[in-house]
């Protein structure tokens, strides 16, 4: 049993103030449905000036939401001006860290030896990486979305041990779903998710296929996330612009009500 994950990706949308407000209100609002936090784990990915700030708030007020970050340095440490660091993120109480997120592969030139060289380094570092996959629209539009998306996995997770893949988070964000509306249906979420969770088996073994986590990420909404969730693949959702709205992102975590 996968205990499912939501997590909200904040991209570049909050300050650290409107950051820790919103993790303030998320809480009292899950606190109030008496949300077990054991049963569905929720996490949100600020923007790294932010971290230290939700940190203090997460730490002070001994709150149940984890920490994660939305993109780490493929070098260990040193001259590397303007990146982060795992073992620095880790040192902040950080629990998750996005790696090749769609954004990042499209507009920073992340390739996939990039995300293979940061999900090594997260692991190494002591951070649980969510490592994202997803295909542009004309892949899914020449029937191609499965093979590209079990490569990206399969190249990310090259050199890992299979113990190493069991404790890891998947992330299927198809590009065409992600803000943009459109989500993908829950059949297309659960073909994706389930070829992804062979193609590990295949690479590694059936046990760290098991074990691994994959998110779907897309237009997630509180109207869409119950059907998304029925999926016997899907263990969470990765949220983007509905995760910067307390009340909807809570509504999203309280999908079983
Ligand atoms: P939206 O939920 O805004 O479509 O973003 C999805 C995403 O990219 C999460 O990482």
């Amino acid at each position: 049993p996968r205990t499912p994950l939501i997590a909200g990706n904040w991209k570049m949308v909050l300050d650290h103030q409107q950051g820790t407000l919103l993790v303030q209100k998320l809480d009292w609002t899950l606190k109030d449905a008496r949300h077990d936090y054991s049963a569905v784990e929720v996490a949100v990915l600020p923007s790294h000036p932010s971290l230290r700030t939700v940190q203090t708030l997460i730490e002070g007020d001994k709150l149940s939401i984890r920490l994660g970050a939305q993109d780490v340095s493929a070098h260990e440490a040193g001259a590397y001006t303007g990146e982060v660091s795992a073992a620095q993120l880790a040192k902040l109480g950080v629990t998750y860290v996005a790696v090749g997120h769609s954004e990042r592969r499209q507009h920073h030139g992340e390739d996939d030896a990039v995300v293979r060289a940061k999900t090594a380094r997260a692991l190494a570092g002591g951070l649980v990486p969510i490592v994202c996959v997803g295909e542009p629209l004309e892949v899914r539009k020449a029937e191609q979305h499965v093979e590209h998306t079990v490569g990206q996995v399969t190249q990310a997770l090259t050199g890992l041990s299979a113990e190493q893949v069991a404790g890891l988070v998947l992330a299927y964000e198809p590009v065409w779903a992600i803000g943009t509306g459109e989500v993908a249906t829950p059949q297309d979420a659960q073909e994706v998710c389930a070829a992804l969770r062979s193609a590990v088996a295949e690479q590694f073994d059936q046990a760290s296929a098991d074990a691994v986590r994959v998110l779907y990420g897309g237009s997630v909404k509180p109207a869409n996330i119950a059907s998304i969730m029925q999926q016997p693949d899907v263990d969470g959702a990765l949220v983007g612009g509905a995760s910067t709205d307390a009340g909807d992102f809570a509504a999203i975590v309280r999908f079983r009500d």
